[in-house]
């Protein structure tokens, strides 16, 4: 039982009295095997009451991110952790059953003439503050694409349906909330600079403790979750940022999550696929080249921490135990000026590309990096 638990484990680093709260109070009540009967039309794309979007970029760029912000509990990461388990096993009903428990519902999804599997948070279609999840049953990469700061990261959100759908990846993963929302205690994690303001005194931007409500510096949260469920399998998490400093780092940063140089992981080959002569790709584990001491490796990333060995998700630091199948976090950030909207190119003099063109280079270059199976 607590193997097939994804959290409240100690290989995901939990303080001790966490893990026996979290695994015992599970124990026995989720995971007995016994299916109800599926509602009708559950993730049946031919039911009327299907999601319907013209594109999965529409259906992504349409959610609604919250002002607000609640933690999940334990109980509730792990019913969404069972949940993608559940669809990532085909079995519906265990993924119909589990979503409840953390306030979620599975439903079908009709998005570009494909049906998909989407386990929708609380509040949906109105404003959100968890995670929505997309699984495509017909999937060819054993990729998950996540998108933590989807609304303050521009057009991340775009970009990763777009990306979903060109390399055919298994899922992808899209923030609730607004990711420095106001008055929502802090995590507890490491301390960044996203959230703060720029001391006009100083002209620093100091780093503070990060609020719960950003997913990629906080643990209880349904982002979060779904990674630790795909952290179990032998998928490759890849996580898209933006940023305002490619003067750190460059058009694209690639990180496995770590400094340390790791032969043979997803994130050298993305890093190498990416190489073009028109542009300025960075890695921060290419020991021969390495970006600023600045630069965004994502070492501070609490999914990075999960997928690196640290010891403590929250407050620790990545390793370098282990071969490249323990280290399949891929983080790319990205300038914001070659994401921008179409429109603003050409009308802005900072924008060098949209994020169309970005996204169509990133997909194929996933397409050499992360290999197809079916
Ligand atoms: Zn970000």
């Amino acid at each position: 039982m607590l193997t097939k638990l994804g959290i409240g484990c100690s290989r995901f680093g939990w303080a001790a009295a966490a893990v026996l709260v979290a695994c015992s109070n599970n124990a026995g009540s989720s995971e007995t095997g016994v299916a109800s009967n599926l509602a009708p039309g559950i993730a049946d794309c031919s039911a009327p009451t299907a999601l319907q979007a013209q594109t999965m970029v529409d259906f992504v760029t349409g959610i609604q991110h919250a002002y607000s912000y609640a933690a999940l509990s334990i109980p509730e990461m792990n019913a969404v952790i069972e949940a993608v388990h559940a669809l990532d096993a085909s079995d519906l009903n265990r993924a119909a059953e589990a979503a409840p428990r953390a306030g979620y519902r599975l439903a079908p999804l009709v998005a570009g003439g494909a049906c998909y599997w989407v386990l929708l948070p609380p509040g949906f279609p109105g404003a959100i503050e968890q995670a929505v999840v997309v699984y495509a049953p017909a999937w060819q990469r054993n990729l998950v694409l996540e998108a933590p700061h989807a609304h303050e990261d521009h057009n991340t959100d775009a970009e990763a349906a777009l990306v979903f759908q060109s390399v055919a990846a298994k899922a992808l993963v899209v923030s609730g909330s607004h990711r420095c929302v106001q008055g929502v205690a802090s995590s507890g994690c490491r301390l960044t600079a996203e959230c703060s303001h720029r001391d006009p005194t100083t002209g620093s931007t100091p780093a503070i403790p990060p609020a719960d409500s950003d997913p990629a510096h906080s643990i209880h949260n349904a982002l979060n979750a779904v990674h630790l469920a795909f952290r179990t399998s032998e998928a490759i998490e890849l996580q898209l940022h933006t940023n305002a400093h490619p003067e750190i780092n460059g058009d694209s940063l690639v990180s496995n999550g770590t400094r340390y140089a790791i032969a043979g992981t997803v994130a050298d080959a993305l890093y190498t696929a990416l190489q073009s002569p028109d542009v300025h790709i960075l890695s921060c584990n290419d020991l021969s080249a390495p970006p600023p001491k600045n630069a965004f490796c994502g070492e501070i990333n609490t999914q990075g921490l999960a997928s690196n060995g640290a010891a403590d998700t929250c407050l620790g630091r990545p390793t370098s135990n282990g071969d490249a199948s323990q280290h399949r976090f891929v983080h790319l950030e990205q300038s914001n000026y070659r994401m921008c909207r179409a429109a603003d190119v050409g009308a802005n003099p900072l924008c060098l590309g949209s994020f169309d063109e970005w996204a169509s280079r990133v997909g194929a270059a996933v397409r050499v990096a992360v290999p197809a199976f079916r």
